[in-house]
């Protein structure tokens, strides 16, 4: 008869298994997804909330798989993080995102710029040379998109993460920092950072205004990044107290589904060309 602590140890390493299997699953089904294509970006716009007009998307990756359906980035960007696949799946987003907005300018839409997510594995010495490649092979300018980077990489970072930013925005490309608030940096570390933009973390606007933490913390961030001259994006915001309560604020963007849930790129430019506002 085992023990308590048997059995418990061979739950634990039955459960060890299945995720170590889980993760070898996914990455086999990604490197596959890459071949046949089943990779999509959904743009989710970005609207200002003095004008009410898109200024902006964020480019968000999605996997439709033939099986198993829309597998969420939650769940493989991890699985791609851990065995370093981020590295492909990074570059064919930035391939991508150039090839669209580069599309979008030849159809002679008023592009806003496109911020694509970046990992931290992504952010090595050579990245400014292939942001430059891919921006020169499709002909896109640095003004026309926007690099997501996210608090983790200034936390651990070296020297060499503050040099490869001062690089990329000597080429003109904008940094953000996203899901601020939820990582350790403090005003004093942020100003270190060439970083034009700050996104508040969803998991604070959801109890604006109700919440009495969440609205001091919000305040807080957008006071400090209003002393950085940082633009303050708000990200998740879902109702139109929420959106007022950051108004108020000062907040300078919006993203949500208030105003849209990420989208395929036609209906991203439909929403251009009709002009949807706030
Ligand atoms: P993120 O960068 O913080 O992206 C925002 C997430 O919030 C997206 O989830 C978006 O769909 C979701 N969202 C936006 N508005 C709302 C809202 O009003 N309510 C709620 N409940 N959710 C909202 P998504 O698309 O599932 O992406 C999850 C995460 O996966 C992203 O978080 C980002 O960290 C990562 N990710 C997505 N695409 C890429 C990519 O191309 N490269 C990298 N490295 N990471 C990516
Ligand atoms: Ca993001
Ligand atoms: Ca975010
Ligand atoms: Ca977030």
């Amino acid at each position: 008869k085992a023990v308590h602590g048997e059995v418990e140890f061979l739950f634990y390493s039955e459960e060890m298994n299945q995720r170590a299997k889980e993760h070898l699953r996914i990455e086999s089904e990604l490197r596959q997804a890459l071949v046949n294509k089943e990779l999509q970006l959904y743009y989710q716009p970005k609207v200002s909330l003095r004008s009410g007009r898109i200024v902006g998307a964020e480019a968000l990756l999605r996997w439709k798989h033939p099986v198993r359906g829309m597998v969420s980035p939650g769940v493989f960007i991890p699985v791609a993080e851990e065995t370093g696949l981020i590295l492909e799946l990074g570059n064919w987003v930035l391939e991508e995102a150039c090839r669209q907005v580069r599309a979008w300018q030849d159809d002679n839409l008023i592009m806003t710029p496109i911020a694509v997510n970046l990992s931290a594995r992504q952010f090595d010495a050579r990245l400014p040379e292939r942001m430059a490649d891919v921006m020169r092979r499709h002909g896109v300018l640095p003004e026309q998109l926007m690099l997501e980077i996210t608090e983790s990489l200034l936390v651990g970072g070296a020297d060499n993460v503050i040099s490869i930013m001062n690089e990329l925005v000597a080429m003109g490309l904008a940094l953000a920092l996203d899901d601020f608030g939820t990582g350790y940096s403090s005003l004093a570390y942020l100003k270190k950072f060439p970083i034009s933009t700050l996104k508040i973390d969803r998991s604070f606007v959801i109890g604006l205004p109700y919440e009495e933490n969440d609205c001091a913390i919000a305040r807080a961030i957008v006071t400090m990044a209003q002393q950085l001259r940082q633009e303050i994006v708000a990200e998740g915001v879902e109702t139109a107290e929420q959106m007022s309560f950051l108004r108020e604020l000062g907040c300078d963007q919006l993203q949500g589904y208030l105003f849209s849930p990420p989208v395929p790129a036609d209906d991203f430019a439909q929403m251009l060309r009709e002009g949807k506002r706030l």
